[in-house]
């Protein structure tokens, strides 16, 4: 199941309630925050928005997101 790109308009970070990038992968979606630098992974459709579970990414990795 491919992620709803107007969920982009809904959803936010749960750290700084910022707006987060969507980033596909091979692998699969995730919703990138360039502010905190974390990845939140994307299953079946719907984006796992919690702190826990989400990705650290280095400072390369975010602006290759940019
Ligand atoms: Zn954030």
């Amino acid at each position: 199941m491919s992620f709803d790109k107007r969920l982009l308009d809904i959803v936010a970070c749960p750290l700084c309630k910022g707006k987060l990038v969507l980033v596909t992968k091979e692998n699969g979606s995730q919703l990138v925050c360039k502010f905190d630098r974390l990845a939140f992974d994307i299953k079946d459709g719907i984006p796992v928005l919690l702190e826990s579970e989400a990705t650290k990414l280095s400072l390369d990795e975010v602006e290759r997101f940019s």
